[in-house]
């Protein structure tokens, strides 16, 4: 089953689904739309370096 992980850029709160939103879900703790996390399966990105260049 794959997951979608969604990222609030407003608080940073992540949160996995394992349905595919046209628009992203609304943070559970600020109420913003929530954006995509693209995320290869079996990739683990660790550490930092990771967000700076992300855009979509
Ligand atoms: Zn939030």
């Amino acid at each position: 089953m794959p997951t979608y992980e969604y990222e609030c850029k407003d608080c940073n709160h992540r949160q996995e689904y394992q349905i595919r939103f046209e628009v992203g879900p609304d943070c559970e703790k600020c109420f913003r739309t929530m954006t995509r996390v693209w995320t290869a399966p079996g990739i683990q990105f660790k550490g930092t370096g990771w967000g700076g260049s992300y855009s979509g």
